[in-house]
């Protein structure tokens, strides 16, 4: 069955929005298959976002997401990879319609809240990056 990695960053977990999030994958229908805490480290946060290492706001995407805990997860259901990504919204808050996550709860698109992997690769990839296989369900 099909497979994502989503991580609510350090923005959302401060906010205290991870029920709030939970609860829509939940709601949806989708599988809980991983869940933890993580601060990662700045290298840790530049493996995950290595496909835009070029552009310029890299090292403060990097800093950000290294700077307090991450709720890192694995969802599982059909076409959650796609449509975790219509959950969770456009990437700039401003351009995400109303009734999504960062839509619903967010501004800015440097403090976007949530993240959801883009395709099957980086989902397999992210999931290897973030968890052991003895961590999964
Ligand atoms: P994510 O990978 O976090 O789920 P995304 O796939 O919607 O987001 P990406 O293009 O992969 O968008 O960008 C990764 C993250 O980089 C965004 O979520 C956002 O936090 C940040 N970002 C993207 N564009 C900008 C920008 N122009 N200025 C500042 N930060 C940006
Ligand atoms: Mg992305």
């Amino acid at each position: 069955m099909e497979r994502t990695f989503i991580a609510i960053k350090p923005d959302g977990v401060q906010r205290g929005l991870i029920a709030e999030i939970i609860s829509r994958f939940e709601r949806k229908g989708y599988k809980l298959m991983a869940i933890k805490l993580v601060v990662p480290t700045k290298e840790f946060a530049q493996k995950h976002y290595h496909d835009l290492k070029e552009r310029p706001f890299f090292d403060g995407l990097c800093d950000f997401l290294s700077s307090g805990p991450v709720l890192a997860m694995v969802w599982e259901g059909e076409g959650v990879i796609k449509y975790g990504r219509k959950l969770i919204g456009a990437t700039d808050p401003q351009k995400s319609e109303p009734g999504t996550i960062r839509g619903d709860l967010a501004v800015v698109v440097g403090r976007n809240i949530i993240h959801g992997s883009d395709g099957p690769e980086t989902a397999k990839d992210e999931i290897a990056l973030w968890f052991e296989p003895s961590e999964l369900v």
